[in-house]
């Protein structure tokens, strides 16, 4: 019998542990799910089994403070889907992060995968846990104790972590380091690669660092034309300044693209003449935010988000466009470069404004397709030159990009519903394909 999506939704509410707050990530990425269901026929069967997680996993464990006390913290694994493959996610380190954003951020992990044509499943990971508010010894700590709580649950064959926000390629190494000194000392293997992002001296694959950032500059390399735009010439504004949004900006600078203003968590500046991302950049390295940053002027947030530009980048955290947001900004297109960015109810707003909304599973893709190339250079060892990486990353950029443009010719839809077709449609494949056992 046919099981609405809401259905199922309703049945998991029910359950004491896996409550679906109104307004989540979780519901978010359900809906969208939902939504493109019925724009590509999916079978039911397939949207029921990814409208829940696998696995859910909650630990929590205490750690030594550098002044003698012990504090508790929690982490949660979410293994969302595996039949494309072992499970692939980040970890984030951060204080807000709640157990049903990474239900969401898992789904959007196995329809990322999905898209770009990997052979891995989706998952994803959260510490509660400010990285900026303990000493690096403490970070330490908390890194290798979270990998010791998870255990057997994570592997180089079963579920492989990476960065994510709050976290960095240090952060990676310590991870390795700690499940190798669990695991390897009894089968005397190397299991470099159960984690990826990690330093070139651990492991790290070349281009690793930059590939979120390089990936979106790709996108836009081949989709701005449809646009009517060319990259070189376009002036934008960046919300978030970290791993993703400053890799993203150098590449831009390099090709011409104007930085007219940028926001983070600690300030909002802004320069009409443009922006020089890479001094921005080294200037966030030592200080840890872009604000004091001489060579442009401070603004307010609502300054910032009337800038008028041709692309508005958000790199930041979700749901950080409002309806309000949306209202006011002045731009052509918004290139999702981080996670679900867009409210649902600022995107209509948006569309109906004629602003374009490249889709976060196409936009940032460039991340994980990099962390699979380290896994597969950890599997053989091999190290590939960065030219290598880049070349093989465009390639599958341009797979991807020719996959989503053909599915919103052959459906007449939006590029999110296009992109979500094609990773729902090759995990649809899959299923009846493979059948459900028994
Ligand atoms: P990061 O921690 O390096 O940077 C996060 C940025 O967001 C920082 O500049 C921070 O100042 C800013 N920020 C945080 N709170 C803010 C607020 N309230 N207002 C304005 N700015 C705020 O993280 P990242 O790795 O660059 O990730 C950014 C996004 O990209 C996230 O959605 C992440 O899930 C996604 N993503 C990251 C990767 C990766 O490889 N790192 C891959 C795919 C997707």
């Amino acid at each position: 019998m046919k099981q609405s999506i809401s259905e199922v939704v309703t049945a998991d509410r029910d359950s004491v542990e896996s409550a679906m707050e109104a307004g989540s990530l979780f519901a978010m990425a359900v809906n969208s799910v939902n939504e493109t269901a019925d724009v590509i026929g999916l079978e039911d069967y397939v949207r029921s089994i990814l409208a829940q997680p696998k696995n859910s996993i909650i630990v929590n464990f205490p750690v030594r403070m550098d002044d003698g006390r012990f504090e508790i913290f929690r982490a949660f694994r979410i293994q969302h889907n595996n039949a494309l493959g072992p499970f692939k996610g980040g970890i984030r380190f951060h204080e807000d992060v709640s157990l049903d954003d990474v239900r969401g951020l898992a789904l959007w992990m196995t329809l990322k995968c999905s898209l770009a044509g990997l052979p891995f499943g989706g998952a994803k990971g959260g510490v509660k846990v400010n990285p900026r508010a303990v000493s690096k010894t403490e970070l330490c700590r908390i890194t290798r104790r979270t990998i010791f709580a998870l255990g057997a649950n994570i592997g180089p064959d079963y579920d492989i972590p990476a960065p994510d926000v709050g976290t960095s390629a240090q952060v990676m190494d310590w991870m390795m380091d700690t499940y190798m000194n669990l695991g390897s000392t009894l089968t005397g293997q190397s299991q470099l690669n159960v984690v990826t992002g990690k330093t070139l001296e651990c492991g790290g694959s070349f281009g690793r660092e930059k590939a979120t950032g390089q990936g979106v500059v790709y996108v836009l390399d081949s989709l701005l034309p449809d646009i009517g735009l060319d990259v070189g010439a376009c002036s934008y504004t960046m919300l978030g300044f970290g791993n993703v949004g400053s890799n993203a900006a150098k590449l831009l600078h390099d090709k011409g693209s104007k930085l007219l203003g940028v926001l983070d968590h600690a300030g909002c500046i802004a320069d009409e003449k443009g922006i020089d991302a890479h001094k921005l950049s080294d200037y966030v390295a030592k200080h840890g935010s872009i604000k004091g940053y001489p060579d442009a002027t401070e603004i307010s947030h609502d300054a910032f988000y009337r800038i008028k530009t041709d692309m508005f980048i958000p790199a930041a955290l979700e749901r950080m466009i409002s309806p309000e947001i949306a209202e006011i900004l002045d731009t052509k297109v918004v290139v999702e470069a981080a996670n679900g960015p867009t409210q649902p109810a600022a995107e209509p707003i948006l569309l109906d404004k004629g602003i374009e909304v490249l889709p976060a599973i196409l936009c940032n893709a460039g991340g994980v397709t990099v962390s699979y190339f380290e896994w597969v250079q950890n599997k053989n060892n091999e190290t590939w030159t960065l030219d290598e990486v880049d070349r093989r990353l465009r390639r599958q950029y341009d797979g991807m990009c020719d996959r989503v443009h053909a599915a919103r010719e052959q459906y007449k839809c939006t590029l999110r519903h296009a992109a979500y077709g094609v990773a729902l449609a090759r995990i649809g494949r899959v299923y009846n394909q493979r059948g459900i056992f028994p």
